[in-house]
C-alpha cells in the first residue's frame, strides 16, 4: 500500500522555473495564465512529487486528516444533450434507459443516511420528466426527512428561474462542470446546439442564486491543450468555487471520442494538487474516474490534496447503466460494501471518512 508520498522526490525539481513558480502559488494563490502553462508543463513524476505534499499540508491546515463522503444517486439516465464525449448521450441507442421513481431515490437517502452520508448528490442526465416541480418536491422530501443533511443537485443547465426555485426548495449545492474554459475547444466538445455562454451564464446564475457552486473539468479531455488547461486554473482562480470536481476523460465506445486516449493519472493528481493551492478551502473529490484508470487513483488523489469521496448510493440494478465512460468502476458493489471499502481505502493514506455535512470552510465573500 503506498505509504506517505506518491512517488519519490528528487530535491532539484525544487531549484527548476517550474518549482519556484509552485513555491509562488503556495504562497500567493494565483499565477498568470502564462505561469500556469509553465508549471503544467513540468508535470512529472517529480513535479507531483514536489507539489502534492504542499497541497495536501494546505489540505490538512482546513480540513485536517479527514475527508467528507458523498451519496451519490444516479437517478436518470435519460438525457435530451448529446455531449461528445458521454456515454449516455442521447445519440447513443445502445444505452439501456432508466429513471428512478422518487421513491427509490427517498430509499437511497434511507440507506445513505444509516451508513453516516449526510450529503445526497442527485446526478442524472438532462431528463425532461424530472420537471422543476418534481425536483423541488424531491428536495423538499429530502430535507424534510432528514434536515440534517445537505442536497446536492448535479442536473445540467436550467434557467435562472429554475436555479431559484431548487434553492427555494431547500437545495443547497449545485455541480455544474464548466468542462472548459476556452469557448472554442468548448465547440469541439460539444454540438453545435450547445453553448459556452450559456454553460457560463448558469454558472453565474448559480452562484447569485446563494448555491455552493462546483465548477470542473476533465482531464485530458480531446484536443484539450496544456494553454486551454491554464484558462482552467485561470477561471477557476477568479471565480473561487466551493467545489472542483476533475477527474479524467476515459472514452466510452459507444461516442465519437470512443478512439481517443484516456486522461493519465500523474496530469489528474498534478491538477488536483495546483488546484488545492489555488483555493486551500476548496472541496476537491478525488473522483471515481481517477479510481477507474488506476486502482489506487483515488486514495492518491487524497495524498494529492483532495478531501472528497462520492460513492455511489444507487441501486445496483441500474449502476451499469450510469456508464458515462468505459469500465466504471463499483458497479457491482452494494452501497453498504462501497462505504466499508472507502473507510479501508482511506484509512491506508492516513485518512478518516467522516460523518458530517461537509461544508466548504469558506467564509462567503472571501478569498
Ligand atoms: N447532466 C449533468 C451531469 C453530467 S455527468 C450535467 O450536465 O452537469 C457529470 C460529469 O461527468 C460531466 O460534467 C463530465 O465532466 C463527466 N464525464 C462525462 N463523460 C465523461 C467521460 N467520458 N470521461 C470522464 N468524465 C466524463
Amino acid at each position: 500500500m503506498i505509504c506517505e508520498s506518491i512517488y519519490e522526490r528528487n530535491e532539484s525539481f525544487a531549484r527548476s522555473a517550474a518549482g519556484r513558480l509552485i513555491d509562488k502559488l503556495e504562497r500567493e494563490h494565483c499565477l498568470s495564465a502564462k505561469e500556469y502553462e509553465q508549471v503544467l508543463a513540468a508535470c512529472s513524476r517529480e513535479g507531483i512529487a514536489y507539489i502534492a505534499p504542499k497541497a495536501r499540508a494546505a489540505a490538512d491546515a482546513v480540513y485536517g486528516k479527514e475527508v467528507y463522503v458523498r451519496g451519490l444517486i444516479e437517478f436518470s439516465n435519460i438525457c435530451k444533450n448529446n455531449c461528445c464525449y458521454c456515454g449516455i448521450r442521447r445519440g447513443n441507442t445502445d444505452c439501456e434507459r432508466y429513471r428512478l421513481s422518487e421513491e427509490e431515490i427517498l430509499d437511497c437517502c434511507r440507506d445513505g443516511y444509516s451508513y453516516g452520508y449526510r450529503t445526497f448528490v442527485l446526478q442524472s442526465g438532462e431528463d425532461p420528466y424530472y420537471t422543476d416541480e418534481r425536483i423541488c418536491r424531491l428536495v423538499r422530501e429530502i430535507k424534510k426527512r432528514y434536515p440534517d443533511c445537505a442536497v446536492t443537485l448535479s442536473i445540467g443547465e436550467k434557467e435562472k428561474e429554475s436555479y431559484r426555485k431548487y434553492h427555494d426548495a431547500g437545495a443547497d449545492r449545485f455541480l455544474l462542470r464548466h468542462e472548459t474554459a476556452d469557448a472554442d475547444h468548448y465547440g469541439m466538445l460539444h454540438p453545435a446546439e450547445m453553448s459556452f455562454a450559456h454553460r457560463m451564464q448558469c454558472i453565474r446564475d448559480l452562484r447569485e442564486t446563494g448555491f455552493a457552486v462546483g465548477i470542473g473539468m476533465m482531464i485530458g479531455s480531446p484536443y484539450q491543450t496544456l494553454h486551454h488547461l491554464a484558462e482552467d486554473l485561470k477561471f477557476i482562480e477568479e471565480f473561487q468555487p466551493e467545489m472542483c470536481g476533475m477527474g479524467p476523460f476515459i472514452p466510452h465506445a459507444a461516442t465519437p471520442f470512443a478512439d481517443q486516449p484516456a486522461g493519465t493519472l500523474d496530469m489528474t493528481l498534478y491538477l488536483l494538487s495546483i488546484v488545492r493551492l489555488i483555493c486551500p478551502t476548496v472541496l476537491l473529490p478525488a473522483t471515481t474516474a481517477l479510481g477507474t484508470i488506476d486502482p489506487l487513483g483515488r486514495e492518491k488523489g487524497v495524498l494529492a490534496g483532495a478531501n472528497v469521496i462520492m460513492p455511489n448510493l444507487s441501486p445496483v440494478s441500474v449502476r451499469k447503466k450510469y456508464e458515462l465512460y468505459d469500465n466504471k468502476i463499483c458497479t457491482g458493489d452494494e452501497s453498504a460494501q462501497c462505504r466499508n471499502c472507502l473507510d479501508a481505502r482511506m484509512a491506508s493514506v492516513g485518512y478518516k471518512v467522516v460523518v458530517s455535512r461537509g461544508d466548504c470552510r469558506r467564509e462567503r465573500n472571501s478569498k
